[in-house]
Order: structure tokens, then C-alpha cells, then sequence
């Protein structure tokens, strides 16, 4: 009997190729199968008599085949066969190449539909290529909304289509992981039919609740998983770390700065939650230049006041050794030990060290703050005492990563599991508030929507034409002789591809330095690019080495180059908003008025929306607002790493609906924390982690 569970190469019809490329697509099992969403749906429901056919549009007619013969072109050997059908109003030829089996489907007065596109050639209108299938079958490939599958080199939508019409004929059960009150409530149809909406849908309406009930899914598994998460760390006690107003005091008048009334206010509340036994659970919600490092600092302050380690994680090394010796000037005179551990750097205090010389030295509590990358997570490095972890710029570590930090966080404490750490993380760029609780469990959130005083606004254009080029160049030319730097950024073809990804930079830079900019000093920055390799570049520019950066998108991370003025971005429009406005928190850093061009690729409609809002707000907070309409929620969550499929993913612009989950997750957990009532749900829980996880 077939289930979920049954192996794809125990199907009939796949054979060994074909299995294999399932398996690269990451498909193992009929549930794999199913679970394989249609990126997008081919209209191929309504039945065109044929003689309303026109060019150009896409069709599905009915009729009786007249004539079909299959012949070789003598020129290129291609196996064309032609068709005629025939309806009570016209008849059109279809047009196949080298497809043999076509002819042998195929024959004179055989009834039959077919759906493709409609082109005109010299002898008049013809379908070409057009999928079709004998009219008695049910419709699967024509005639319906048809769905286009993710397909991957020898796997097509036609082949998938099918194995999804054999798997849904012969499956009789669809174990489904949601109770069925919650979805009688909430009117969202159980498995059975919400896949057979998504894989079959008989109109729109049917394939939308498909896809609303799926969305459902994802975000209920990710709320039982965060709250989960958060049971798990409220059940740990913390090092509670005495507010000391003496101390933070005399902290706070060393830096060379006032802190802005916001800063204030979060480090109030960091400071509180840290005094606590309760571990705390805060997110540092703030603008690009807000001065979030500031105010994780003083909450480290309070934890090496009271004897105990803390940590803090970044999502690169360049950001980690900006973070290190920030940390490492702040603290001083303090003569606190700052270390810092990621895959190709290893320092302790200003002494560079082997790892294990360090993993030693951190087991035994001697420097009081470690930074880091993920190298941070590996299980064998362990705290003697660590009180507080610090993420920086949470939203790239992606939803299940930071659940995992919380718990290994939560497991490494003190080497027993009696304590867990209080837990700061901070975001890259503003995330509105609604999202923030909804997204993010329980934390609690502190706001940073104030910039340092001094700051001015940066002054924001976008480039219509090329004149608009040359005079930006100009002006560029003028900055940098009145000593101040510029970064030009520009996005990618393709991320993946590693080799392209060196050539396009190689040659943008190559460009820049040989037309617009002669007589300047063009450092490269890309993200094939080693660690140390990046460090050296960054280094140079800051040294004043370069005049102009140009760099793909890797630039964003959050260094600090206070010389540079301008910021120009290419092809703009491909970028979301608030990696936008990230971009430009890159200037500004210094005195200096700073700018920011946009230079847009091609013109739509949306894309013009998103930079015009670029020009019109410098708030980090409102153009958060206007992505989070633009672009859903996806966008907040770290778009990729969040392994939410994309379909549930447009989902999510839903905010009632995450809220529905949200609300029903509290439920469940809260009648049965274990989930032992409902197994099935419980099961898809572990495999959405695994799935999360995988990432
Ligand atoms: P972000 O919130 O983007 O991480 P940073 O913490 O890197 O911002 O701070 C940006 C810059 O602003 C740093 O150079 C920092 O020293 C400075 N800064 C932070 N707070 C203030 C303040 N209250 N007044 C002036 N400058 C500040
Ligand atoms: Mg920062």
C-alpha cells in the first residue's frame, strides 16, 4: 500500500534516472513528493473553440486529429510532426520537434486536447510544442490550471504532473499534522483537499486556500517551535548581575559621546532584565548608526562587573573584528581580556593564539569577552561562566539558527544545565513592530529609533539618465579631491555561480578604473573573496589606500568607514529596501555630509516605488513599514534562510493569519507542552527542524 512514507524508487513509473534526479532535488519519499510545491500555475482551464484562436495567446482547444505525419528536415535532421485538428468552428496545425512519441499517441480520428502557446509562421497560425492528451483522460497536463513544478535537468512539470496523478489515484491516507478543530475554525481545508487544491486546482479560489492552509502550516511550526524555545530557556535561571548606578555611570561619561535619550532608555531596560535570576530574552531593535554596540556593551559592562564571561556573535569576521576592537577600546582601561575566535582568527587580548591555546583559555574563564562568528557554536567551545550572549545583526543567522543558538546557548551555560545565559540580540536593520512580536516569540524589544545627534540626514537621489551619470561621476571626482572616499556597489548575476560571480566584479571594476575614473585608486571587494583577504581590502580603504570601493553586495556588513561620503548603488532596484537603506548607513558615519545615488537597471512600477521611498525617508523604521507592504514579511525574516517555501512565504503578508498561528500555537502548547496528544503535529515539528536546520 502506498504512503507517505513509501520510497520514490518504489514507485511504478521512476525508474533509476529518473529517482536520482528526484533525490537532487531533494525528493525521497511520496510526502517529499506532495510536499513539492508548483512555483506557478499555467491558465489552461478555458477551451478556446478553435476558430477564436489568436496569435500570441495561450490556449487550450479541443478537437479531432485530421492528419498527422512525422518526417525528418532534411537540413538538420530534426523530427518534425505536424498535426491538423479540427473543432465544429475551425481547425489549427500543432508543431512538434523531436518528440517521437508524439506521433505514436497520436493518430487520425482521435479525439484529443492541447494547451501551449499560439505563433503565426508562413503557412498561418500553429500551436508549437503544445502539451496534449487524449480528451477521455482526466485532465492533467491540459485543460486545467496546470502546474509548473521547480524542475531540475531531466525531471519536467509533464513528468512530475504525472507521478502526482498516479500518487493521488492510489493514496488512500493523508495523516494530517493539524488538528481538525483548528482547521473547522478557521474554515482552512484538511491535507487531503488542500493538496489536491495546490496539485489540481479546478479554478483560482481553490488553489489560493491551498496555499493559505500551507502558509498556516509554516507559521504554526514556527511559533510552537519559538515558543518552544522560550518554555525551554524560562525554565533555566540566570546569573543575576547587580545593577551598579556608580559603575554604569562611570562607563557612560567615559565615551566620548552623549548617549541619545533612546540608548538610554534600552540600556535601562537591558540593565534591569539583567539583574534578574530570569534569563533575559531581549531584542535590540535599531537603525543603521543608532549606536546599538554601545548599549550591548554596557550590558557586557554589567556582566564583567559581577565576575562572569560574556560572548558575542556576528554573522562575519570582517564584523567580528570590528567588533573586537571596538570592545577591546572601550574596555581598555578596565584591563578586561578581550578574545576573539572565528575560523581564520584566533586572539586573546592583542596575543595571537593557536585554538586550542584559546578554548583553554576560555574554559577557564580568562578573557571576560569573547567575539565571534559561528566558529562560536562548535561544541567544544565552552564558558567557565558565561552569563550574557550578544548576537549582532540577528536577521542573518535566519530564524532556525537563532532558535539553535538559543538552545545551545542554553546548554553550554556554566557546562551544566542549570543556567542559562541572558540573551541580546540585535537587529540589522529595523524591523516594524507588529512583525517583531508576532516574528519573534516573546522577546522583549527594545527600541533604538533615535539617531546621534550630529548626524545629518544623507542626502538620497536616484539617476534617471546618463547625464545623470556623468554628472554623479563628476561630483564623485570632486569629493574625492576634497580627500573623502566612495563605495560603488552593484549586484550580482548569480550568487551561486562562483566563478562568474569573480568575472562580473572583475570586470565592473576593471570598467571604473579604466573609463570613469583614470586617475584614481579602485579597491575590489567580492564575496568569492577569502576572510583574510576581504579584511586586507577593508583595511586599505580604511587606511585611505583606495579612493572608491567598488563591491558587490557583501559590502553591507556593518563597518565603519567614517571618511566615506558617498555611497552608489547600481542597479538598485534589485535590492530590498532595507538592505538599501543598510547600504547607505555605510556613509554617514563621519562629519561630513554624505549622499546616496541609485541608479536603477530598468524601469517597473514597484521597483521606481521602492526607491522613491529611499529618497523620501531616512527612517530606518518607515521604510521597514513600506517593505513590509512591498514585500511581506519574507523580507524580515532573511528571505533564504528562513526555509519557508516561497508560496507559504507570499503567504505571510498575512499578518492575521500569523497572528491565528500564533495565538492557536499558545494553545496547544499550553494543554499539552509536550504535543503527546497530537503525534502527528508533534512529528511535523521534528521534521520542519531538521528541514530548518539544514539550511
Ligand atoms: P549600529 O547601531 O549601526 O550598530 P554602531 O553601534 O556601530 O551603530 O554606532 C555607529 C557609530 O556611532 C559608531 O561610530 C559609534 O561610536 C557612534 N555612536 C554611537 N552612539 C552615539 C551617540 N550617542 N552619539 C554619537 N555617536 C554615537
Ligand atoms: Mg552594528
Amino acid at each position: 500500500m502506498l504512503t507517505f512514507d513509501t520510497p520514490l524508487e518504489e514507485l511504478p513509473h521512476i525508474k533509476r534516472p529518473a529517482w536520482l534526479r528526484f533525490k537532487r532535488l531533494g525528493l525521497e519519499t511520496v510526502r517529499d513528493l506532495l510536499f513539492h510545491f508548483p512555483n506557478r500555475y499555467e491558465d489552461y482551464a478555458t477551451i478556446v473553440p478553435i476558430g477564436e484562436v489568436e496569435e500570441g495567446n495561450k490556449v487550450t482547444i479541443k478537437g479531432t486529429v485530421t492528419s498527422i505525419r512525422a518526417e525528418r528536415t532534411w537540413k538538420k535532421k530534426m523530427l518534425l510532426t505536424e498535426a491538423h485538428i479540427q473543432d465544429a468552428t475551425g481547425t489549427i496545425r500543432a508543431l512538434w520537434f523531436n518528440q517521437r512519441f508524439v506521433s505514436q499517441t497520436l493518430k487520425e480520428g482521435v479525439q484529443v486536447r492541447l494547451s501551449g502557446k499560439v505563433t503565426q509562421d508562413r503557412d498561418g497560425l500553429v500551436l508549437s510544442g503544445p502539451d496534449f492528451e487524449r480528451s477521455e483522460r482526466e485532465a492533467t497536463h491540459t485543460g486545467r490550471l496546470v502546474p509548473v513544478y521547480p524542475e531540475t535537468a531531466g525531471l519536467s512539470s509533464k513528468f512530475i504532473r504525472w507521478q502526482m496523478a498516479f500518487v493521488f489515484q492510489k493514496l488512500e491516507v493523508f495523516p494530517d499534522p493539524v488538528p481538525e478543530d483548528i482547521l473547522d475554525e478557521l474554515h482552512l481545508p484538511n491535507l487531503r483537499t488542500a493538496l489536491t487544491y495546490l496539485h489540481f486546482p479546478k479554478n483560482e479560489k481553490q488553489m489560493l486556500l491551498a496555499e493559505k492552509r500551507f502558509a498556516f502550516d509554516e507559521m504554526l511550526l514556527l511559533q510552537l517551535k519559538v515558543l518552544q524555545v522560550r518554555a525551554l530557556s524560562e525554565t533555566g535561571k540566570a546569573f543575576s548581575l547587580p545593577l551598579d548606578a556608580t559603575e554604569t555611570k562611570r562607563f557612560i561619561t567615559s565615551l566620548p559621546f552623549q548617549l541619545t535619550g533612546a540608548q538610554e532608555k534600552s540600556v535601562q531596560e537591558i540593565l534591569h532584565d539583567l539583574s534578574d535570576n530570569k534569563p533575559m530574552n531581549r531584542l535590540l531593535n535599531g537603525d543603521v548608526g543608532s549606536g546599538k554596540t554601545v548599549v550591548a556593551a554596557l550590558g557586557a559592562n554589567s556582566a564583567i562587573e559581577a565576575g562572569y564571561q560574556v560572548a558575542l556573535l556576528a554573522p562575519t569576521e570582517i564584523l567580528a573584528h570590528q567588533h573586537f576592537e571596538t570592545f577591546s577600546r572601550l574596555f581598555a582601561k578596565k584591563k578586561t581580556t578581550v578574545a576573539l575566535l572565528t575560523a581564520s582568527f584566533q586572539e586573546l587580548g592583542s596575543q595571537k593564539v593557536s585554538r586550542a591555546t584559546l578554548l583553554k583559555a576560555i574554559q577557564s574563564g580568562i578573557p571576560q569577552i569573547v567575539i565571534g562568528t559561528h566558529a562560536l557554536l562548535q561544541d567544544d567551545v565552552r564558558f567557565e561562566k558565561l552569563a550574557l550572549i550578544v548576537v549582532d545583526e540577528q536577521q542573518r543567522f535566519g530564524v532556525a539558527q537563532r532558535a539553535k543558538l538559543q538552545e545551545l546557548s542554553y546548554e553550554s551555560a556554566d557546562g551544566s544545565t542549570s543556567t542559562a545565559p541572558h540573551f541580546l540580540t540585535m537587529t540589522a536593520t529595523p524591523i516594524p513592530r507588529t512583525l517583531a512580536l508576532t516574528l519573534f516569540g516573546n522577546l522583549d524589544l527594545s527600541i533604538l529609533d533615535e539617531l546621534p545627534k550630529h548626524k545629518k540626514p544623507i542626502t538620497t537621489k536616484i539617476a534617471v539618465s546618463t547625464t545623470d551619470r556623468e554628472k554623479i561621476y563628476q561630483f564623485i571626482r570632486e569629493e574625492i579631491s576634497r580627500g573623502r572616499q566612495a563605495f560603488i556597489v552593484f549586484p550580482l548575476v548569480e550568487e551561486s555561480k562562483a566563478m562568474e560571480e569573480v568575472k562580473a566584479a572583475t570586470a565592473e571594476h576593471v570598467r571604473l578604473s579604466e573609463k570613469a575614473f583614470p586617475t584614481l585608486r579602485l579597491g575590489l571587494l567580492h564575496g568569492r573573496m577569502k576572510g583574510k583577504e576581504k579584511e586586507k581590502v577593508m583595511r586599505e580603504f580604511k587606511e585611505g589606500k583606495y579612493h572608491i570601493l567598488v563591491s558587490t553586495a557583501v559590502v553591507e556588513v556593518g563597518i565603519d568607514i567614517p571618511n566615506a561620503t558617498i555611497m552608489l548603488i547600481e542597479e538598485a532596484e534589485r535590492f530590498g529596501l532595507s538592505q538599501l537603506h543598510q547600504f547607505r548607513g555605510r556613509v554617514g558615519r563621519g562629519a561630513e555630509q554624505s549622499y546616496c545615488f541609485l541608479f536603477p537597471g530598468k524601469n517597473s512600477s514597484a521597483e521606481n516605488k521602492r526607491l522613491q521611498a529611499m529618497e523620501k525617508m531616512a527612517s530606518g523604521f518607515e521604510l521597514a513599514e513600506v517593505d513590509l507592504k512591498l514585500r511581506g514579511p519574507g523580507t524580515f525574516l532573511g528571505d533564504r534562510q528562513s526555509g519557508l517555501p516561497d508560496i507559504a512565504m507570499e503567504n505571510l503578508t498575512n499578518m492575521r493569519l500569523i497572528a491565528i498561528a500564533r495565538e492557536k500555537a499558545e494553545g496547544l502548547l499550553k494543554k499539552d507542552p509536550k504535543l503527546s496528544r497530537v503525534p502527528l503535529l508533534k512529528k511535523a515539528l521534528s521534521r520542519f527542524e531538521e528541514r530548518i536546520h539544514l539550511e
